[in-house]
């Protein structure tokens, strides 16, 4: 085949601008992928702003009001039913029947985390033993399981022996029985893991042991659905409350009551 020479120029010509059409479209198409490379980290970073402002947005709009919130429910909780007497003072409220209640802020009440005995219906007693005995020295420290404040300190000479409730920001008490001393006083604030007494052999006690109840609303629940005694843990980081479940002692007690 033979070209003039300005067909030859014409076809190379062609091949250049089909070349560098090429070229070009791929620079669009690699600029194309690019700008959608870049919307997308924008919108990241812009859907992350938009988070953070929504967050400070929020903090100024209800930072003040969570505050007082936290404040008057901490009032409630540590204003019904607190006396230094009795070790049900919910006897005449209405408890509601499930409550999630948080529980990640806690510390073992005892070094030991051995089990002696455990939560549940006494036949031979024809009662409900309301809590877990762990195992403990006389002299062992005892810890405040939870944040709170110390609602009374006792003596009962046919039960408890000396013996701790303290009230918790979580809403729980917690009972701790059988001590041999105490180490804080009425109304103290203690955080979680503050030492509160000293363990012993008090009160209607076969041994040095700690018997620790974990209460709501005066309702007592096996310490063992909240601890994790074996690892020094908490099951979950909350707890949820039912009051006709199964893991508390009333139900168990009306029961037995039943089949009486
Ligand atoms: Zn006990």
């Amino acid at each position: 085949m033979k070209f003039s020479n300005s067909l030859k120029l014409g076809l190379i010509g062609i091949a250049l601008i089909s070349v560098s059409f090429a070229a070009n479209s791929q620079s669009i198409n690699d600029y194309r992928q690019k700008h959608r490379n870049l919307l997308a980290k924008q919108n990241r970073v812009q859907d992350k702003i938009k988070v953070q402002e929504a967050q400070k947005y929020a903090r100024d709009l209800y930072g003040d009001r969570e505050i007082n919130n936290s404040a008057s429910n901490n009032a409630d909780i540590y204003s019904e039913g607190w006396n230094s007497d009795k070790v049900n003072p919910y006897s005449n409220a209405s408890i509601p029947s499930t409550k999630v209640i948080d529980v990640s802020k806690y510390a073992m009440p005892v070094k030991h985390r051995v089990v002696n005995s455990h939560f549940g219906y006494r036949k031979q007693f024809g009662r409900v033993h309301k809590g877990a005995d762990l195992k403990a020295n006389v002299g062992d420290t005892i810890y405040a399981a939870f944040t709170g404040k110390v609602r009374l300190t006792k003596f009962e000479r046919n039960g408890y022996g000396f013996y701790v409730i303290l009230r918790h920001d979580n809403g729980l008490e917690t009972v701790y029985g059988h001590l041999s001393k105490f180490l804080v006083k009425e109304n103290q604030y203690v955080k979680a893991g503050t030492p509160i007494a000293l363990s012993g052999n008090t009160g209607r006690s076969t041994g040095p042991h700690l018997h620790f109840e974990t209460r709501f609303m005066g309702v007592a629940i096996n310490p063992e659905k909240i601890f994790d005694f074996d690892n020094g843990t908490v099951h979950r980081d909350h707890y949820t409350f039912n009051r006709n479940g199964s893991d508390n002692a009333d139900n168990r007690q009306s029961a037995s009551r039943g089949r009486r």
